[in-house]
């Protein structure tokens, strides 16, 4: 059963054909990776799924129910979270605060300055937001301000700002750009963990070792389109892949 389907979609942005035809479908509960050159067209549809960007035309479906026209916090409300490629954390708050924002986010349906101010009293979520840090790792620095953390350490962050929020989709912009090796490994292996919860993941990653590792089905974007799509073994030895990279 698919979770997330994507049909026919075309962006425009001035003359720069970013997406077309684009037709894309997630299994629910698999892990679904979009690869390609730069340029491909790999964050746009991304940020058609979110809400971001409304497509040209086509379809975005999520459990049988469109999203185009929904705003990004809708589509949030509904269980779609994402780990963008810079990361989008509040550096001046400790990680606590940082992951109790959007945790009173999906609890009240938007960001409420009264229930922030109460916060201390609420242990509830405070607990929350402290086992989903242990989670990912970085229990040990859930008081220091987010701008401390080392790059890698950022993005575990806004992992653990998706996960407390429960999604049943997560999308995840390239998620281990710019981490060393062991970063990159701690990263798979925390993803894996988090794929037997049963959460449907979307994955854009350039570092094959991820994309292999991670991936049931994987789809290669080229020039705004889904040149190929298969599973790992299959896209491995697919040669318009190897053309799409080497002309890319
Ligand atoms: P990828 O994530 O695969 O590297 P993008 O989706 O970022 O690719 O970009 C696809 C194409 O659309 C590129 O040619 C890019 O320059 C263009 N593009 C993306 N976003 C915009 C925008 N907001 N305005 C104009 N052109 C854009
Ligand atoms: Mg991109």
């Amino acid at each position: 059963m698919a979770t997330l389907e994507v049909r026919d979609v075309n962006k425009n942005f001035g003359g720069v054909q970013a997406l077309r035809d684009v037709n894309l479908s997630v299994d629910a509960g698999s892990v679904h990776a979009i690869i390609g050159p730069n340029g491909a067209g790999k964050s746009t549809l991304l940020n058609c799924m979110v809400g971001r960007l409304l497509p040209d035309t086509g379809s975005v479906m999520f459990n049988g129910q469109s999203l185009l026209g929904l705003r990004p916090h809708e589509i949030n409300q509904l269980g779609v979270a994402r780990v963008f490629q810079t990361p989008e954390i509040f550096p001046d708050l400790t990680l606590v605060e940082n992951v109790i924002v959007p945790a009173l986010a999906k609890r009240d349906g938007a960001f409420n300055f009264h229930a922030w101010e109460r916060i201390d009293a609420q242990k509830d979520i405070m607990d929350e937001a402290e086992s989903v840090l242990e989670e990912v790792g970085l229990i040990k620095f859930k008081d220091l301000s987010a701008a401390s953390l080392s790059r890698g350490d950022k993005r575990r962050l806004e992992l653990a700002m998706c996960l407390v929020q429960h999604p049943k989709l997560l999308l995840l912009d390239e998620p281990t750009a710019g981490m060393s090796r062991a970063d990159t490994n701690a990263t798979i292996d925390l993803l894996k963990r988090i794929g037997e919860r049963g959460i449907t993941k979307i994955v854009i990653e350039h570092d094959m070792h991820v994309v292999f590792s991670l991936a049931q089905k994987i789809s290669v974007m080229a020039q705004g389109t889904v040149i190929v799509e298969g599973e790992p073994t299959a896209i491995k030895g697919d040669p318009k892949v190897q053309e799409a990279y080497l002309g890319g």
